[in-house]
């Protein structure tokens, strides 16, 4: 098996735009379509051709490259079933525990709905990555805009579950305000004390904070943190189930 190399470039105001590409077959595929422009520049520094997308979900910062780049290439979109209406010029459709090879590299399908119904992760195991769109974040995770808090836990429980050394690829770098969030939560937790200020450092110097692992946001990002101590004891909720313990801090990001 070749090596899946992967380019990120940011697009739009704090999106990323993500390449995957496997050398062996000659295949490219951009994860979501946030913006034309940065996606076929990054394809020419590159040298590399687009054959697929991969949509995680419908919202327009992740589709609206979508039609112009299949128009101009003939690429084959790939994207979740349940809403599959919303995702301009679908041609396959899958849902969860699918897995949808891409050369020789096999993406699991994982449905994690919450900041839409339909949203997935596309998680290539043997290449220990995972793309998140927006339900994970560096330190944060989506806002729950169709689903419940509940779907989103449950959503997260499953991303959780995956091996700590895998690589996280998320949409948007919201890393420094999610951060300083984040201390709100948990103002004893030294890994996280230390990443804020790595973050600030990064930040300071124009440079990204994504990709990330789930090792360290299991260490440090709040909304996986539920059964910490800290958290429970900050929140007043150490009797409380986890799931309502996320909530909590789901709402108090909402109104942050
Ligand atoms: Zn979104
Ligand atoms: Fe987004």
């Amino acid at each position: 098996m070749s090596v899946l190399e992967i380019h990120q470039f940011p697009c739009l105001s704090d999106n990323y735009g993500v390449l995957i590409h496997d050398a062996e077959q000659n295949l490219t595929a951009s994860i979501d379509t946030p913006e034309v422009g940065p996606i076929e520049r990054a394809l020419s520094e590159k040298g590399w051709t687009l054959t697929h997308i991969l949509n995680t979900h419908h919202h327009g910062d992740h589709t609206d490259g979508n039609v112009e780049l299949k128009r101009k290439t003939g690429c084959t979109i790939v994207g979740p079933r349940p809403e599959a209406s919303k995702i301009p010029g679908i041609d396959i459709e899958v849902g969860d525990g699918e897995v949808y090879e891409f050369g020789g590299h096999a993406a699991q399908v994982i449905e994690t709905p919450g900041h839409t119904l339909g949203h997935i992760a596309y998680y290539f195991a043997q290449d220990e990555v995972v793309f998140v769109g927006d339900t994970l974040f560096a330190l944060g995770c989506g806002r729950v805009f169709e689903g419940t808090y509940e779907q989103m836990w449950d959503s997260l429980q499953k991303l959780m579950a995956l091996p700590p050394e895998t690589t996280v690829y998320c949409g948007h770098e919201y890393t420094q305000a999610n951060a300083n969030f984040a201390l709100t939560i948990e103002p004893d937790n030294a890994d996280l004390v230390a990443r804020a200020s790595d973050i600030a450092d990064k930040r300071s110097r124009g440079e990204p904070t994504v990709p990330t692992t789930l090792e360290l946001e299991l260490r440090t990002n709040p909304f996986l943190r539920a059964a910490s101590p800290g958290v429970q004891k900050e929140l007043r909720m150490d009797q409380a189930m986890l799931g309502e313990v996320f909530a909590e801090v789901r709402r108090r990001k909402d109104n942050a």
